[in-house]
């Protein structure tokens, strides 16, 4: 999986966890990650997409 920055800390983790999927956004995509520390403590949503399988992997 390729690096990402955390949506909590801002810092650049190369295990990225999705813990929110943002739709409606008018740039980029939606997928929120956050770093493994992060992830525990960002709050919970509930989506119509399934968090474990990002949107755009299919084709
Ligand atoms: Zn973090």
């Amino acid at each position: 999986m390729m690096p990402q920055v955390c949506a909590r800390c801002q810092r650049t983790t190369s295990q990225p966890v999705v813990v929110a999927i943002e739709y409606g956004a008018s740039v980029g995509g939606g997928t929120v990650f956050a770093c493994p520390d992060c992830a525990p403590t960002y709050p919970k949503q509930r989506d119509p997409f399934d968090p474990v399988s990002p949107p755009g992997q299919h084709s």
